[in-house]
């Protein structure tokens, strides 16, 4: 399979390339030149996920990475698994947390450090990797490379924007890891890292590369659990909590490989850019704003260039797949408490804006339907905002442990000059 980049889609490169960049020069996303038709050889039905994981993930990789070793780094990715739980008649929710960092990023993380470890064995060079995260991101990556020979991992996390046990998954891991504490947001976060790859003189000293949902190794597993769910339930209509889409658009890919998916709920906080756009036509990115669900405080997704590269910039053609709602820290709060006790089930604040999502499109199309929820994080990860409703949230021993490493920082400002001289330093 070769890769486009979706500002020129001309010039194609090959899997390893797509993987090793993260981002083509021209600031672009590397986009697959076809999604191969899966569904028309093989049925989630008859497949253990990791055989569904392996069928998808060899279309993708072509011969770049032998049959044998592919299906080896889809085991030890696929080492959890994604149940389904019913939450009421209408609602189920897809448990994408029981990874080692306890969100659905362990995934697309675990996915990628594979790849990337194989792809750098076969060379002698050192590899870089510079990730901005929200939350999840950092510590999925973070835990994913951990001890991986031939790779550091640069983390970058807004200062004060993430939750204690978010922060502590990010900075307790040491070695080849290291986490930088930048003053401001995520979206400064990440234009330090989007300046990094287009600069010349780092590019020319180092080896980079980017673990942000950008790079297309992410994406791929990510659709593993869109089609696995259609072992319990044909004909899906996924509720999809949103930041960054990275998420919704693997499951646009898993839709437009042939499954039987119906449609798409994508589902904000008040970082409502895109719903704005389908409704207005018109994309304005806007500075991102703190909430509850902070994982998805982004103010200028970068998936959206993917999703308009495969509805051919239609917005009419969006609208015919994805619907898009969003909601303020209050409902998401009152959700939570809602389906609590109704059921004694315990959302984060991430599946609580997934779980109103499903409940606006049962409203609108009718409420005989089912909705698939995808519940991207454990609730222990926002533990604070949760036990504020007086509702007692179990800890997992993943977490327990964490809780009390020491935290390993370094602090950094938000200008990129700073941020160059750190790296070059090193
Ligand atoms: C990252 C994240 C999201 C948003 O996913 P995107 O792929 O960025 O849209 C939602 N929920 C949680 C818990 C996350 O960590």
């Amino acid at each position: 399979m070769l890769y486009y980049s979706t500002n020129n889609t001309l010039e194609t490169v090959s899997f390893k390339e797509a993987v090793m960049r993260g981002m083509p020069r021209d600031q672009g996303l590397y986009m697959p030149t076809e999604i191969p038709r899966v569904a028309d050889r093989c049925n989630p039905k008859d497949l253990t996920f990791q055989e569904i994981g392996y069928n998808i993930s060899k279309e993708f990789v072509g011969n770049e990475i032998a049959p044998n070793k592919l299906k080896d780094i889809i085991s030890s990715t696929l080492s959890f698994d994604a149940p389904m739980v019913s939450i009421d008649k209408n609602v189920e929710m897809l448990e994408l947390f029981h990874g080692p960092t306890l969100a659905f990023k362990d995934f697309g993380a675990r996915f990628m450090a594979r790849v990337m470890e194989h792809f750098v064995s076969t060379e002698d060079s050192k590899l870089t990797i510079l990730v901005a995260t929200s939350g999840d991101t950092g510590s999925a990556v973070a835990n994913g490379f951990l001890d991986v020979e031939g790779i550091d991992v640069i983390i970058l996390y807004p200062k004060n924007k993430v939750s204690n046990i978010q922060e502590k998954q990010l900075t307790t891991n040491g070695k080849n890891i290291t986490a930088l504490e930048v003053d401001g947001s995520f979206d400064d976060c990440q234009s330090l890292v989007k300046s990094a790859f287009v600069d010349r003189d780092l590019r020319g000293s180092m080896n980079i590369t980017s673990a942000n949902s950008i790079n297309i190794s992410r994406l791929i597993p990510q659709s593993f659990y869109y089609v696995n769910s259609l072992k319990y339930i044909d004909n899906i209509v996924f509720s999809v909590p949103s930041g960054n889409f990275g998420n919704l658009t693997a499951g646009i890919f898993a839709k437009a490989m042939g499954f039987n998916i119906s449609r798409f709920v994508a589902s904000t906080n008040i970082n409502d850019v895109f719903p704005k756009y389908l409704k207005n036509k018109i994309f304005t990115p806007k500075p991102s704003v703190e909430t509850i669900s902070n994982a998805m405080d982004v103010g200028n997704p970068s998936n959206i260039r993917r999703l308009n590269t495969i509805f051919s910039n239609s917005v009419s053609q969006i609208n015919q797949e994805i619907l898009s709602w969003s909601y303020s820290d209050k409902q998401t709060l009152e959700a939570l408490k809602f389906v609590h006790e109704s059921c004694g089930y315990i959302l984060d604040p991430h599946g609580a804006v997934g779980y109103l999502g499903a409940r606006s499109y049962l409203k609108k199309f009718g409420s005989d339907g089912k909705v698939v929820v995808l519940g991207t994080a454990h609730p222990s990860k926002f533990i604070d905002s949760i036990e504020a409703l007086d509702i007692s949230v179990p800890i997992p021993d993943q977490v327990k442990e964490v809780l009390n490493k020491k935290k390993l920082a370094v602090s950094m400002s938000k200008t990129y000059s700073n941020f160059k001289d750190y790296i070059l330093s090193r």
